[in-house]
């Protein structure tokens, strides 16, 4: 078991490493662990135009790098870790908080929760099967490049899947929005541009059933239409799944209190509280509702400002 740290950061995401700003500015040099996905979901994004002071927008992964450098300029230590369990408190007048980690256990006086959300899955025939280098990806920044004057298919109404879209159509030759209603949830602006798009072609109701392919690769998506009932087959040789996302809170479960979806649940009186004292949330795992960048960041800066005084009084 290591030293007992002042305080641990779970996630290096936007709410993680604004949090590790503050709370290395303030001298308390936290510790952050990096996670799954170290960046968070910002590195999986092209341009970002809506965090404030970027007029032209810039690449997400670049955000997160400038956000780890500002936080390691000030003492925050990364560790190449990801949070397994959450232990229960034995004795909250000790404010000793323990977790495993994969190979380790550590031991805080807070802890700062930014460990985000993943990409939901399908559960479809073929998604898991084709799932890397077979066609299936959840990130068309990272996989779109493979597809060059290809035709793909994204499955999603959302932002993220117009957006994924839109990334798409620099490389494809035509991509499908497959959504299983008859309009999309994406905000308007995004909406109004994804359709605009001569090489996007929405698919509306339409219930993806299954994603086909030869044994090695993708050669199409079956979907139903969910008014008519008729099947039919869209060939294409990628699926970029873009359904959204659920909060990566399952190592904590039995600890803190989640909600029906695996979101931490805040204190009412204050977003950034979890459950137990000396515990803060910030970001994507216990906002259900923005999940926006700005809105993790922000959160990340109240959990720190809240740790940091949760300390001071000790
Ligand atoms: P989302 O808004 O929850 O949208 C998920 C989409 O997937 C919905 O259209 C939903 O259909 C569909 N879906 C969910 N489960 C499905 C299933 N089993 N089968 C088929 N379709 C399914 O998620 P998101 O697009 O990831 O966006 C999350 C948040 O991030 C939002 O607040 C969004 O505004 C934000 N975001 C913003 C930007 C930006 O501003 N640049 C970019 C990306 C994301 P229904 O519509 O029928 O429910």
């Amino acid at each position: 078991m290591g030293d007992c740290e002042s305080v641990i950061i779970l996630g290096s995401g936007c709410a993680g490493l604004t949090a590790a700003i503050y709370l290395s500015r303030a001298g308390l040099c936290p510790l952050v662990f990096d996670g799954n996905q170290p960046g968070g979901q910002l590195t999986g994004t092209s341009e970002v135009e809506n965090f404030p002071g970027f007029p032209e927008g810039i690449d997400g992964y670049e955000l997160v790098e400038r956000m780890r450098k500002q936080a390691e300029r000030f003492g925050a230590k990364f560790v190449g870790d990801s949070a397994q369990q959450l232990l229960p408190h034995e004795n909250l007048h000790e404010r000793e908080i323990t977790l495993s980690g994969q190979t380790q256990t550590y031991r805080c006086s807070a802890l700062v929760i930014a460990t985000g959300s993943s990409p939901c899955k399908m559960n479809i025939p073929g998604e898991r099967e084709y799932f890397g280098g077979g066609g299936v990806s959840t990130c068309a920044t990272c996989d779109g490049a493979f597809y060059r004057g290809k035709t793909v298919a994204v499955l999603g109404g959302g932002d993220s899947a117009v957006e994924e879209a839109l990334f798409l159509t620099r490389f494809c030759e035509k991509v499908y929005l497959v959504h299983r209603r008859d309009n999309l949830r994406a905000s308007k602006i995004m909406a109004e541009r994804a359709l605009a798009n001569k090489k996007i072609i929405p698919v509306w109701n339409a219930i993806a059933e299954s994603i086909d392919g030869d044994g090695k690769k993708v050669i199409g998506l079956t979907v139903r239409n969910s008014t008519s009932g008729e099947r039919s087959q869209i060939s294409c040789s990628g699926v970029f799944v873009s359904i959204g996302h659920r909060p990566n809170s399952e190592f904590a479960a039995g600890v803190l209190k989640l909600d029906p979806h695996g979101y931490f649940c805040c204190d009412p009186k204050d977003e950034v509280l979890s459950s137990v004292p000396g515990i803060f949330l910030a970001g994507d795992c216990a906002d259900s509702v923005y999940r926006q960048a700005v809105v993790a960041a922000g959160m990340g800066a109240r959990a720190a400002i809240a740790a940091e005084r949760w300390l001071r009084t000790g």
